[in-house]
């Protein structure tokens, strides 16, 4: 039976894993500490300094202090939910000036487009904030993608090596889980979502990993490019 849905991985399977590392990553942690001291009195930074200062125990009005814990952050890769706001502030200003667009493979808007002339719903489930997400669509190198997932799903629905996430994703879309396909390039959280019944198929990037997909065998269908899905024979 050919699935109802299919959900998405972004990193290493819609997109280069590089570009959040070498691009995203590096830009925040360049102009984070400027963005805050410029804009620690609007409405939104200010709510998470507030929250920042409340869960650290930096005084508030110490900036600079604050900036520090953040940067702390970004070199521990810890994802605090502050953290996470305010990256997702400044990617939002890079892409608006056209610092960079967000990476798409070539094979995926093509293959997105005809599952949804099929009548197939499309979603996403990532790490990254379902605002980054859909600054990630809007801004890509294929022009703005936003319109074509019905639902964007980050972390707040669990983990995404654990089973109990995908139980979620499952009634959230409210299909049962063998209409639904799942899309990753983490051998892990394609094993979880099998685990509830849901269809898997991996998605090894050679561009990402040089490795050799003809030599690789899972419990998985693998492929190595979105063209090569085929969603019937599932
Ligand atoms: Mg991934």
């Amino acid at each position: 039976m050919k699935p109802i849905a299919i959900v998405t991985d972004i990193e290493g399977t819609t997109s280069s894993i590089r570009f959040v590392k070498d691009i995203l990553f590096v830009y925040a942690e360049q102009f984070l500490p400027d963005f805050i001291r410029k804009h620690k009195e609007e409405r939104d930074v200010a709510r998470q300094l507030r929250s920042l200062s409340d869960n650290t125990g930096i005084p508030l009005k110490n900036t600079e202090a604050l900036i520090e814990q953040l940067r702390r952050w970004m070199r521990e890769d810890n994802k605090s939910t502050e953290l996470k706001a305010l990256q997702g502030m400044v990617w939002e200003m890079g892409y608006q000036r056209g610092e960079y667009q967000a990476h798409i493979y070539p094979d995926v808007p093509d293959k997105l487009r005809e599952w949804l002339d099929a009548g197939i719903n499309l979603y996403v489930y990532s790490s990254g904030s379902e605002k980054a997400q859909r600054l990630f669509f809007r801004y890509s190198v294929f022009g703005d993608l936003r319109l074509m997932f019905a639902g964007y799903f980050d972390t707040s629905i669990g983990p995404k090596k654990e089973v109990q996430s995908y139980r979620n994703l499952a009634e959230w879309i409210a299909l049962p889980p063998e209409d639904i396909l799942f899309l990753s390039d983490v051998e892990a959280e394609l094993d979880a979502a099998a685990a509830v019944g849901i269809k898997t198929v991996w998605v090894v990037r050679p561009q990402e990993t040089g490795a050799d997909v003809t030599k690789l065998k899972s419990r998985h269908p693998i492929v190595s490019s979105f063209a090569d899905i085929r969603i019937e024979e599932l």
